[in-house]
């Protein structure tokens, strides 16, 4: 069983979350999902979680100590305070982490160097704390395919210009995984629906979620070599003027699996070289190099 627990100043969007294959997931138990109320841990009478930028600029930033109350209950953890001038322990947690745990795709340095999205070594029976941004790296496959393997994921739903850099950085600091992902570049009004598209994500790919888990193994962006998936054709054999390529119809098998796999590359470079540049050749055939 997955957790996740979600915090948002708008809990009840995640009501669509009872409909489709996430609600038939938790009525079987493969997921639980709880989403709070920001304003919860607000003490003021207009349960505010905003205040004015520091240094000036248009908008508000989601206040530091309303998140932190929440986030302590959440985590379980105890208010404290961050010594900033001892940076032993922090380097030494970077460290390990590079071995202990795969940098994310388009990883950006924090204020001390260190990739904002490595996991601390002993943060394994912690939820992993995760922050839609979209000035973080972006979030892919990859990604997706090592969060399903965390048994907790807590996410916390940004407003407003943001939330107070320090927030993500105090956890860190605290010894939690903390992510940060952008889900695009494009701005949204809050993180609300980035959440739900990294959970949609990472939730899938968990065993006995899909309906059939072959529809999960020959994806777009999946396995070792990540190609965009060849065109997909169901019947008629021709509809409105057009067919389907004749080779689908043929019946050899090995045939089919050739062709949709020249497609797959030829798409791929055409629509996204990037990812044709980070093939790795010695997981290609030699039909593949011909492509
Ligand atoms: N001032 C921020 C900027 O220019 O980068 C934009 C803040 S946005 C209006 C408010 C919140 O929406 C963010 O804190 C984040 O949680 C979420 N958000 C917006 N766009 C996003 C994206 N592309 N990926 C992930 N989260 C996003």
């Amino acid at each position: 069983m997955m957790k996740i627990d979600i915090v948002s100043v708008f809990p009840e969007y995640f009501d669509v979350l009872n409909l489709s294959l996430f609600g038939k997931a938790q009525a079987k138990g493969l997921v639980e999902v709880r989403a709070h109320n920001l304003r919860d841990w607000t003490h003021d009478v207009h349960h505010s979680v905003d205040d004015t930028p520091v240094g000036g600029g248009a908008g508000m930033v989601m206040k530091p100590a309303v998140w932190a109350e929440c986030l302590d209950d959440l985590l379980g953890l105890a208010p404290t305070v961050v010594d900033t001038t001892d940076t032993t322990d922090m380097a030494a947690a970077d460290d390990t982490a590079d071995d202990a745990a795969p940098a994310a795709s388009g990883a950006i340095a924090d204020d001390d160097g260190t990739d904002i999205n490595d996991a601390p070594a002993d943060s394994a029976d912690r939820p992993v704390l995760i922050f839609p941004n979209p000035s973080a790296p972006l979030f892919t496959q990859h990604d997706a395919t090592e969060l399903s393997h965390a048994g907790h994921l807590l996410f916390g739903c940004g407003r407003y210009e943001g939330y107070d850099a320090r927030i993500p950085q105090y956890y860190r600091a605290q010894g939690v995984d903390v992510r940060e992902y952008s889900i695009g570049d494009y701005v949204l009004n809050g993180g609300e629906v980035a959440v739900s598209v990294m959970l949609e994500a990472i939730t899938r790919l968990l065993p006995g979620f899909m309906g059939n888990a072959d529809s999960i193994v020959e994806e777009s962006y999946t396995g070792e070599n990540a190609l965009l998936e060849h065109r997909q054709y169901t019947k008629p054999a021709e509809w409105r003027g057009l067919k389907v390529p004749d080779i689908l119809l043929s019946g050899d098998h090995g045939k089919v699996d050739r062709f949709r796999r020249d497609e797959a590359i030829a798409r791929t470079n055409e629509i996204r070289p990037d990812l044709i540049g980070r093939l790795d050749c010695k997981a290609l055939d030699k039909a593949d190099r011909k492509t």
